[in-house]
């Protein structure tokens, strides 16, 4: 799709390179033909000859002077000495004859290749200073409208960027640097595999067009280019942004100047509220609020917005600590503790939740390796998202980032719900497998919420089986519930899982899942998830 739109947008002119193809075939084919034509017509006697300017020509004007003169020479040398006067009658021609009309082709081919690279250059000048911008070289509102023709595309993200610092940067360090970084800007965006278009509406702003994803991403990967540390002539600037979206859809939308109403109207809104960005919100997206928590997320996490709590999971038997469960909060700037099943969805429906589990995993091996000297026998385990396993780099990712700590693998482990692992099965199997090679150990969580048997499950590479917290609630009330618990534990135990009880509340709950053979439990009665400070300290008095 993305290759697509680029043709379509940089094909407005001729593709020169077929033509040069097609004429130099032309010429070469031309060369032998016109020779046979004036040999078999009888000799350089009769008028046949004159239509070698044609090669000759063609050379000049779409292969240039070089091409011209060489077509020339060769033309004049096909003319010249190997062709007779006239052939039936075998007479040659004199030396100054064919020598002077090779000259004159040479010329001919020469003197049209100049004149045509004159017309070309010129017609480009006229057009880049129509279609330009003057000082920076961006394409402006003129290229935009003989683009318009040719975008087929039907689903576009448009953005508008208003630089806000824009004045600060030319009052202070002049307007050729403002220009330069505007110069910059336009390379590192049109140099990206993912093939944007960007224009200059005017001094202050840049509109960025490109094939829609997710708008959302789209915004994403702009953000990320535009973030990038620069520097003018080695002066450090600080690029401030506005960025506005908005989506155009070919079907419904007449893409025109206008086009860009919306993304503009976007970026002041962003630009007067001092957010990053804003989308143009008129029912195509969702809700504004989860937006602009989708949209802080990764400032969030570029400034330690985020952080983890640890809940402990116990042995019930020896009331020890057996393990930790890593969980992300989101400390927000006005709203405050932001509860992760809040966020994640939000962010599980775009490619932040990459750099999330990423930065989750990466904070969780630094505290398995504060927690080595102390409590070696601990393990972490992270949440995994479905989104996570389903991406074709997830792997590679994952293992490249834990290659960066000396950690002992089995103390990891991979916590994925029941109902994930079932959107794609045999997907999750493949790279559950490949990290349970690594000895990462894998387990189901909220086991129970969805439907899946036991028996289903033995597919899949997985250690330990968490009983989710909803059973818990009413276990000690309902004993249709202590019998599903207790057979699930049962039968866990016979397919070789660790079974943990997560959500108890009560000491009752956690004496009686210990009598049914329950081997570890997580909950507030024994520990609520904690900071990394608290942690420490509630470790050194349980586990000695
Ligand atoms: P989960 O994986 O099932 O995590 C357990 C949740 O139950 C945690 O909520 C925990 O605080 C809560 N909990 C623990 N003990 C009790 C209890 O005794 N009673 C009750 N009522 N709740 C208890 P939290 O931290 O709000 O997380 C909610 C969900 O958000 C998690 O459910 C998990 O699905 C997701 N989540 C949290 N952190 C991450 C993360 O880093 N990555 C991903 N992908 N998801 C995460
Ligand atoms: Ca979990
Ligand atoms: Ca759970």
């Amino acid at each position: 799709m993305q290759t697509k739109l680029y043709k379509e947008l940089y094909n407005i002119w001729i593709n020169r390179k077929d033509i040069k193809y097609i004429s130099g075939f032309l010429v070469l084919l031309s060369l032998p033909l016109v020779y046979a034509l004036v040999y078999f017509t009888g000799g350089i006697t009769y008028v046949y000859s004159h239509t070698m300017y044609i090669p000759i020509l063609l050379a000049g004007i779409f292969l240039g002077p070089r091409f011209g003169l060489m077509v020339g020479v060769i033309a004049g040398i096909l003319m010249g000495p190997i062709m007779p006067l006239n052939v039936t009658e075998g007479t040659n021609q004199a030396v100054t004859n064919w020598l002077y009309r090779m000259i004159i082709f040479s010329l001919m081919g020469f003197i049209s290749g100049f004149a045509s690279n004159i017309l070309r250059n010129n017609v480009k000048k006229i057009d880049d200073l129509s279609s330009k911008d003057s000082e920076t070289g961006i394409p402006n509102t003129n290229y935009l409208r003989q683009l318009k023709k040719h975008i087929t595309e039907p689903d576009l993200s448009l953005f508008s960027i208003i630089i806000s610092n824009s004045n600060n940067i030319k009052d202070v360090l002049g307007v050729d640097v403002y220009h330069q970084l505007l110069k910059d800007i336009h390379i590192d965006l049109t140099h990206q595999k993912r093939k944007m278009v960007v224009i200059q509406p005017d001094k202050g702003m840049l509109w960025v067009i490109m094939p829609r994803t997710n708008i959302l991403d789209d915004l994403f990967f702009l953000e990320t280019i535009l973030e990038k540390s620069r520097s003018v002539h080695h002066i450090p600037l600080y690029v401030d942004y506005a960025i506005g979206g908005s989506i155009y859809t070919h079907l419904t939308d007449d893409f025109s100047i206008s086009t860009f109403i919306e993304s503009d109207v976007a970026a002041r809104h962003a630009q007067i509220n001092n957010l990053p960005s804003f989308i143009f919100d008129d029912g195509k997206l969702k809700k504004r609020q989860d937006y602009e928590l989708v949209s802080g997320f990764k400032k969030a996490l570029d400034e330690n917005q985020t952080f983890l709590v640890f809940q402990p999971k116990i042995h019930l038997k020896t009331k020890k600590v057996h393990a930790l469960e890593a969980l992300i909060r989101w400390n927000h700037p006005t709203k405050g503790i932001i509860p992760p099943d809040r966020f994640i969805p939000l962010i599980e429906e775009t490619k932040l939740i990459h750099l999330l589990t990423d930065w989750v995993l990466e904070e969780a091996l630094k505290m398995l390796i504060k927690l080595q000297n102390t409590q070696k026998d601990l393990s972490i385990s992270i949440n995994i998202s479905c989104k996570n396993l389903y991406d074709p780099q997830f792997y590679a990712r994952t293992m490249s980032i834990i290659g960066r700590y000396e950690v002992d693998l089995s103390k990891l482990e991979f916590e994925i719900t029941e109902t994930q692992i079932m959107k794609n099965p045999d997907e999750a199997i493949k790279v559950l497998k490949a990290f349970s090679k690594k000895k990462i150990k894998i387990s189901l969580d909220d086991f129970g919420s969805g439907y899946s048997s036991l028996a289903y499950l033995t597919r899949f590479p997985i250690d330990v089986i968490k009983i989710d917290r909803m059973f818990m609630k009413s276990i000690m009330e309902k004993p249709q519930i202590q019998q599903i618990v207790a057979s699930t534990i049962n039968l866990s135990k016979e397919l070789g899982y660790l079974v943990v009880a997560e959500g108890i509340e009560e000491e009752e709950t956690a004496v009686y899942l210990e009598s049914i053979d329950c081997d570890y439990a997580q909950g507030y009665y024994f520990a609520k998830p904690m900071k990394e400070e608290d942690l420490l300290t509630y470790l050194s008095t349980q586990n000695n």
